[in-house]
């Protein structure tokens, strides 16, 4: 029985990468025999060349499908995007830049056909990356796994083989802010982990500053713990008990020893002090109030102008 398999590739201004992407993929795919492709381009609102490009590949190969979004939605919504539109038994999601080896898929269908209902590819070497997105990757995996309840494997990236009864899986999450490492480990299933060297870019630039991936971070952790407000509850807390024991402190010594006026310091001290946490802590409500305004509003996550 032919088995057919989904590829979905997410591409954000990617011209200089398309050509290498088309010739390390193909091959590995033709020589995949008893298997039979589809290769979901989804084009995240490009500004260069890249849906040119990717629409004449559709026109030559009809293994090619083009879904082009109406704007940059960002790389979330462009997989769910190829989610909701791929028919395969299962699906593949790779990279556009080959910094994910076509290599592997073979592998991955493998164990996929040997029962796994979730293949990862965890990079075992990120010297690729620059040493300041290693830390801050490692800080954020365990930070967020010592907080949230749900663990995210660590050096697993979006690259990994689904079953259909997983994708099935992830279209029911209803959520706009769509924290897709989150949503992958949430769904759960039966998972096998391979390793792989992570590549350098086969071209162009990355499309995550800095910025961005602090945005991402805190969308990771205010999408599945509920922690960093519950801190502030304990932290009033601390702080209250403390302030009633100074309090007991204070009229004992004013008993004791009499009244000299001083304090001013100390008090100057615990207003800056307490109204900053105060600030922190309704800024910190703020991220979860902003992030359920979001969801109330029931936007679509992505919106298509055109399929090819
Ligand atoms: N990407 C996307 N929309 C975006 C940003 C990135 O579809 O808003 C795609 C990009 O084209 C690439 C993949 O997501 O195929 C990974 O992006 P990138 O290589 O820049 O990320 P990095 O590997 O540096 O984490
Ligand atoms: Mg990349």
């Amino acid at each position: 029985m032919v088995i057919k398999l989904s590829l979905i590739v997410p591409f954000y201004n990617e011209e200089a990468a398309i050509s290498h992407f088309v010739n390390g993929i193909l091959p590995v795919l033709d020589a995949m025999a008893g298997t039979e492709w589809e290769i979901l381009c989804v084009d995240d609102g490009s500004s260069d060349d890249t849906l040119r490009k990717l629409i004449s590949l559709s026109e030559t190969d009809a293994r090619f499908r083009v879904l082009e979004l109406s704007r940059n939605f960002g790389k979330e919504a462009a997989l769910t995007a190829g989610l909701d539109a791929a028919s395969g038994d299962a699906v593949v999601i790779i990279d556009a830049d080959l910094q994910d080896p076509p290599d592997m898929i073979p592998q991955m269908v493998r164990s996929w056909r040997d029962g796994a209902e979730v293949v990862l590819g965890r990079r075992i070497d990120r010297s690729s990356d620059s040493m300041l997105k290693r830390k801050t990757a490692l800080w954020f995996y365990s930070l967020h796994n010592r907080l949230a309840h749900i663990r995210i494997p660590e050096n697993v990236g979006d690259f990994r083989l689904m079953d259909r009864c997983v994708v099935e899986a992830l279209k029911r999450l209803p959520e706009r802010q769509r924290f897709m490492k989150g949503l992958f480990a949430w769904v759960g299933f039966r998972t096998v982990t391979l390793d792989y060297v992570r590549a350098p870019r086969a071209a162009g630039l990355t499309k995550f500053s800095g910025y961005s991936l602090w945005n991402f971070a805190l969308e990771g952790f205010t999408s599945f713990s509920s922690a960093p407000i519950r801190l502030w509850t304990y932290l009033g807390t601390v702080g209250a008990l403390l302030a009633i024991l100074y309090a007991l402190f204070i009229v004992f010594r004013t008993i004791v020893c009499g009244n000299p006026v001083p304090g001013y310091a100390s008090l100057f001290v615990a207003i800056i002090f307490f109204s900053s946490v105060q600030i922190i802590s309704i800024g910190m409500l703020g991220e979860y109030i902003g992030r359920i305004y979001m969801e109330t509003k029931q936007r679509p996550i992505y919106v298509l102008r055109r399929t090819y």
